[in-house]
Parts: C-alpha cells; structure tokens; sequence
C-alpha cells in the first residue's frame, strides 16, 4: 500500500481515457471511492474533455480532485489503472491486440516506476492475462501489487445471467469463470452454487434448467463481448463497474474473493503466467491465491487456457 493510502488519500491515476476509462471514471467518482483523480491518455484533448465533463458532476456526490495528469503525478499514487490501448474490433479475439497492446503497456508501466510510483497496478488493456504478466515483469513490482481485471466481467456476467434464469439474487449465485479472460476461459461446475446448493443438485430438485442449458448459458457469457461489440463497437460499464469493485476492496481493506488474473506459483500446476482465478484481496493487493480443486475435466480446461497463455508469452515476451 502507498504511504498516502494509510494517511487516507486515495490517489488514483488511469491511463486511457477511452470508452473504458472514461465510464470507469465516472462510476469511480460517483461511487465517492476517491479523493483523487488523474488521468493521462495521448490524446490529450479527449483526456481534458473527459475531465471538464466530469468535474461538472461533481456538485451531485462530493468535491474532488480531477485533473489531467501527466507521469510526474504517478509518485504519490495508490493505484494505476491500466485501460489505455487498441480495443477488439468485430472478428479480433482479445489475443489479435497483444503486440500493438504490449508495447503501450511498456511505455505506461515504465514511465510510472521511472516517476517512482510504488502503487499497485490494476490493468483492463487485453489480453488482459498476457499484459499483466507484462507488467509485472516490466515494474519488478512483487506479484502481490500487479493485478490483472482477468475474468471478473465474465463471472458477473455468468452469476447474472444463472440468477436470470433461476430468478434468483445474482448475490446468490456463486460461480467463477476460471482462466483465460478470453476465448479458453471455463466455469467449474463442480464448485457452483445457489446459496448453500450445488448447481447441479440445484437443478435436478427445481428443474427449470438442464446441464445443456447451464452450458449454453456459459458459452453466452464466453461470447458477450463480441456480442456487444458487434452492436455497439466497444463493451464498457460492466468492465468499469468490475474495475470500480476491485479498487472499493482495496481502499476499504475488505479482504474480499474476486476472480482476477493473478501470477501463478504452482497453483493448478503452473507457473510464471498470469491467469484467473479467486484470490483474497486487501489494501496490500493480493494477499493470497486460491486453488479451487478442479475435477479431472475441469483440470484439463485449466491446462489448456494456461499453455494457450504460456505460449503467447512465450511468443511476445522471450525469457
Ligand atoms: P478506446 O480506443 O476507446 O480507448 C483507448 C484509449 O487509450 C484512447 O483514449 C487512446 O488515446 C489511449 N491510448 C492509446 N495509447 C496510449 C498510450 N500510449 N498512453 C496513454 N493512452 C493511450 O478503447 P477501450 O474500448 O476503452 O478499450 C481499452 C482496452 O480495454 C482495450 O484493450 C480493450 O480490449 C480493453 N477491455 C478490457 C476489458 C476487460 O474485461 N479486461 C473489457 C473491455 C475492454
């Protein structure tokens, strides 16, 4: 945690003031998480407009400061929001944007530690797994302070839509989409449930849903982006409102467990990639990763998400 963070600052700094950085600032200062915001994108114009736009609602929550930054004011910073860089265009998989996004990650991560920020990295930009993993290797930050956003959008996404067709309280509904935020990405079935019942115990007592239909549902949520891209050109709010979530635990040291993508250490059998999965996290990052015990199917899901990562690293980021 930054020194400021303990004195009660809250220091936010996010680089990339497009569709998702303006609507996840906005839903950051209507949220009242924050004393402090700076933004920073290199297109300077867009940044001060989205600033000047949202200091005029600032009358309807409570005075803060916003302002466009620069990387000078990343030093004193708690929190770096990672969202600047080429969105997935109708037909592009996450993964098409790893190069042009890489090498945007690199000048934002290195321009902060030069500044010497020494916050914790929460990054959006996909493929969010490769450029978290990036990050954390270009900050040489510890693994605790780089957080990737990962699959919280498709678990809120999958939890929604089970409670839709349960009509049930999404809060109800717990369930993980686990690895890859992407086209590899899987639900462990084995560990879903309705309150206190497994799904699939759920089910069979209240048929209203078949095991067919939870997997249609779920390659519904593997596909909602390009669903919405496809109408709208971008999705936005339900990635700012994750990005909102994560920083809330952070500030109020909630020790709260969210699916991100986070460095894996042996968990499932592998290493040295990011991937999602549930971890405890507070106002020091990530306290601790948790290893859900997969069944054998689920198991080989997981294999095959991570060497899909492990070879784009592999690829863009030789050792
Ligand atoms: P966008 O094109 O609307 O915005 C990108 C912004 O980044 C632009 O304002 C651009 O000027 C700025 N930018 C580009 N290079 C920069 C640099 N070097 N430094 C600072 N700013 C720079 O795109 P978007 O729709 O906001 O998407 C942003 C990223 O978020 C994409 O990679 C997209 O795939 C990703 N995304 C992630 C999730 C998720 O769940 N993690 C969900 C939606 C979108």
């Amino acid at each position: 945690m930054a020194e400021q963070q303990k004195t009660g600052k809250r220091k936010v700094i996010l680089v990339g003031s497009g569709a998702v950085g303006a609507s996840f600032a906005f839903l950051l200062l209507a949220n009242n998480i924050v004393h402090e915001l700076g933004i920073i994108d290199t297109n300077v114009q867009k940044a001060e407009g989205d600033v000047l736009d949202l200091l005029h609602s600032l009358a309807f929550v409570s005075p803060k400061k916003v302002y466009v930054a620069d990387y000078s004011d990343c030093h004193d910073a708690d929190i770096a929001v990672l969202t600047a860089g080429a969105a997935q265009k109708p037909g592009q998989t996450r993964i098409d944007l790893v190069r042009v996004n890489l090498e945007i990650i690199r000048e934002n991560v290195t321009n902060m530690v030069k500044n010497g920020f020494k916050g914790i990295f929460l990054v959006a930009t996909n493929p969010v797994d490769v450029l978290s993993y990036a990050v954390w290797k270009f900050s040489g930050f510890p693994e605790s302070r780089v957080i990737g956003s990962g699959t919280i959008l498709d678990t809120a996404r999958l939890r929604q839509t089970i409670a839709r067709e349960l009509q049930i309280d999404a809060r109800n509904v717990h369930a993980y989409v686990l690895g890859e935020h992407g086209d590899s990405e899987f639900v462990p079935w084995s560990h879903t449930y309705i309150s206190a019942f497994p799904i699939m115990e759920w089910i069979k007592k209240y048929p209203k849903l078949t095991e067919k239909n939870l997997n249609d549902l779920f390659i519904s949520v593997r596909d909602a982006a390009a669903a919405i891209i496809q109408r709208k050109g971008a999705t936005y709010y339900g990635i700012a409102a994750g990005l909102v979530r994560i920083i809330e635990t952070i500030f109020h040291n909630e020790n709260a467990i969210l699916p991100l993508s986070v460095l894996m250490n042996g968990e499932y059998g592998h290493k040295d990639l990011f991937i999602s999965t549930p971890a405890i996290i507070n106002q020091n990052g990530i306290r601790q990763v948790i290893e859900i015990n997969l069944t054998k199917e689920e198991q080989a899901l997981m294999d095959a998400s991570a060497n899909k990562l492990k070879a784009v690293i592999k690829e863009v980021l030789p050792s």
